[in-house]
């Protein structure tokens, strides 16, 4: 029996971390859930899954009334209630399913406690993989960080069946999203609606709109560079539009070892959920004869700017990435709101990274730094445009 608190478990990942749980209950007990606004949601939650702790992060406790049968847990309120749920409920494992850099300080807490961390939020990697890092070198008793993000998880299970074999490249493949035949001319008319179209995986608005822009696949790169100790070079992306392959590694005989399954993200949650164990997750079974044929080809970096800006910004190290991740947080945000075009994403990026200057990223503090800066610097351009 393991238990495992989800930090965002309202979310696309944390509902489907509780569909797994729902199948095992002899194997997990859930211990805290948050989720951000939506308290009904989370009511229904707690109601099912009876944690010790509940935290809602993004509502004031005198703007929620708790229902009388779920006043028994420990319920918190703001930002703290991410922290606390991260560390104070005892706990094998925390699952870090919420969205944006705010994941960050949740990995710290979860690892200053010991727990297990399960990295769904990429960003905090993106952020402040230098500190993650830090505190998450496997252990006498295995792991402490485990990934969730499909590619990842792809890659690791490769990696643990290459049985300490370096790898030599890193094939980190894309579905290229659903404007991967557009021309720029039409990038620039699609609405927010095709945006959320996805054509493989079913996703929180804001990872889905990441997939379409491909900084999805930005992030991903810098998560593999801080995952698998990656140089730039050793990463290599690969548009897959089927989404079988869920990434594979190059060895130096050339052999190549892949991870595939339909897509789902059922699969790479339960394997972090039950490392090293399989379990079942209802997840559907590739059926590779009416699949039939499997693609690949390169990223297009004229119309898609997204990962070029991702190998710039590790190249250049310091706090690069956590300032990209900053910049593209804020032109997501505004192309959901309606402010700005889709093709407009990329050039905010780019140009808060060539205003701002580099800084360090080597504490929370001076992480937390280099993202307001960059923020501040993306709002002043969105506000320039709209
Ligand atoms: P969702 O938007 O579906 O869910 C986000 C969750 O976090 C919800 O529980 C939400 O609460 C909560 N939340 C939102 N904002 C905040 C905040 N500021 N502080 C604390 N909690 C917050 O996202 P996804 O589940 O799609 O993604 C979660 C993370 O996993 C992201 O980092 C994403 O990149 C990554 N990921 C997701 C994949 C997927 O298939 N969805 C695949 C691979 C990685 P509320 O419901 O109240 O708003
Ligand atoms: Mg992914």
């Amino acid at each position: 029996m393991r238990n495992i608190s989800i930090l965002g478990s309202t979310g696309s990942i944390g509902t489907q971390a509780l569909k797994i749980a729902a199948m095992h209950p002899e194997r997990f007990r859930i211990t805290a859930l948050t989720a951000h606004r939506n308290a009904d949601a989370l009511f229904e939650q707690v109601r099912r899954f009876q944690p010790l702790m509940a935290g809602l992060t993004g509502v004031n406790e005198n703007a929620v009334t708790i229902p009388d049968d779920l006043k028994t847990i420990d319920w918190r309120f703001g930002s703290a209630a991410l922290v606390a749920a991260a560390r104070e409920v005892p706990a094998d494992d925390v699952l870090v399913s919420v969205v944006g850099m705010t994941g960050l300080p949740a990995v710290m807490a979860a690892r200053s406690a010991g727990r297990r961390v399960l990295l769904a939020n990429k960003e905090a990697l993106v952020a402040g993989g230098q500190l993650v890092m830090s505190c998450c070198a496997d252990g006498a008793d295995g792991p402490t960080l485990i990934p969730v993000d499909s590619e990842h998880s792809a890659i690791y299970q490769c990696l643990k069946a290459a049985q300490g074999n370096a790898y030599r490249t890193i094939h980190l493949t894309a579905s290229g999203g659903p404007f991967r035949e557009m021309t720029t001319e039409e990038l620039q008319n699609v609405t927010l609606e095709q945006a959320l179209c996805h054509p493989n995986w079913s996703m929180g608005a804001k990872i889905t709109v990441d997939s379409a822009s491909m900084f999805n696949k930005a992030l991903e790169v810098i998560e593999a560079r801080w995952l698998f100790n990656a140089k730039p070079e050793q990463i290599h992306v690969l548009i897959h539009p089927q989404s079988i392959v869920h990434s594979m590694v190059e060895f130096k005989d050339g052999a190549v070892m892949a991870q595939l399954g339909a897509p789902d993200m059922r699969v790479p949650i339960a394997y972090a959920m039950a490392y090293p164990e399989r379990i079942e997750t209802a997840a559907p079974r590739a059926d590779f004869a009416a699949i039939g044929a499997c693609t690949f080809y390169e990223v297009d970096p004229e119309r898609f700017p997204a990962v070029g800006l991702a190998y710039a910004a590790i190249r250049a190290g310091g706090a690069a990435c956590c300032m990209l991740n900053a910049a593209n947080e804020e032109a997501n945000a505004a192309f959901r709101a309606g402010g700005i075009r889709f093709t407009d994403i990329g050039a905010v990026v780019n140009e808060t990274l060539s205003r701002v200057g580099n800084m360090p990223a080597d504490s929370l503090e001076a992480v937390y730094l280099a993202d307001e800066t960059a923020r501040r610097m993306a709002r002043q351009i969105l506000n320039s445009m709209t």
